[in-house]
């Protein structure tokens, strides 16, 4: 969980009935340390369902052969970005962040694929919290990665686009793709 923001826990009680009915044992959940008590208060009901972990920046978690280490995003509250690590390959997930603080792009340099806030198309409505895609593209070049790809788009927003016209738009950037649901990492 990199942030306590409705987008991103309002699906959170569909694991209820996985875990009672599927998992038979609690589901580890790595949370921000300021969002266990809002867990809580949220989902009274799961708290024997999901046993939080409060992650810290810079410590890793391992899964099989991948590491995953939280980094420190602006969003305005606190949030993590994800650094996901195999091998040489290196893949950062940056959902919803404003730019990235200076220690986080040192860390993120060079990443294979940076998964960025794109959540504006042209004005950027919270520019503390969010990136348009024209700022995503400018900072995945800032910190040279590989490929970026905009994520967390909300083109109904400050001015309309189609999915076919933010294609040929970013078109003329090559390393650039849009995030879609199911996308796979050749990590
Ligand atoms: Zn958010
Ligand atoms: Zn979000």
């Amino acid at each position: 969980m990199t942030h306590w923001h409705y987008d991103h826990f309002g699906g959170l009680g569909e694991l209820e009935y996985y875990v009672r009915l599927q998992r038979n044992e609690p589901l580890g959940f790595a949370v921000p340390p300021s969002a266990e008590s809002q867990f809580a208060a949220a989902f009274p009901y799961m708290l024997d369902c999901l046993s939080c972990v409060p992650w810290e920046f810079g410590t890793s978690f391992r899964f099989g052969d991948i590491r995953i280490t939280p980094l420190e995003a602006n969003h305005g509250c606190e949030t993590a970005g994800l650094l996901l690590e195999s091998g040489t390959k290196r893949l950062a997930y940056f959902t919803d962040t404003a730019r990235l603080p200076e220690t986080t792009k040192k860390a993120v340099a060079e990443v294979d694929w940076l998964i960025c806030d794109a959540t504006f198309h042209d004005e950027n409505w919270f520019p503390d919290q969010h990136m348009s895609v024209d700022q995503a593209i400018e900072m995945g070049r800032e910190v040279a990665a590989r490929h970026i790809v905009l994520a967390h788009l909300a083109l109904h927003y400050a001015n309309p686009i189609t999915d076919k016209d933010l294609r040929n738009k970013i078109s003329q950037h090559p390393q650039v793709s849009l995030a879609y649901d199911g996308m796979r990492f050749g990590l």
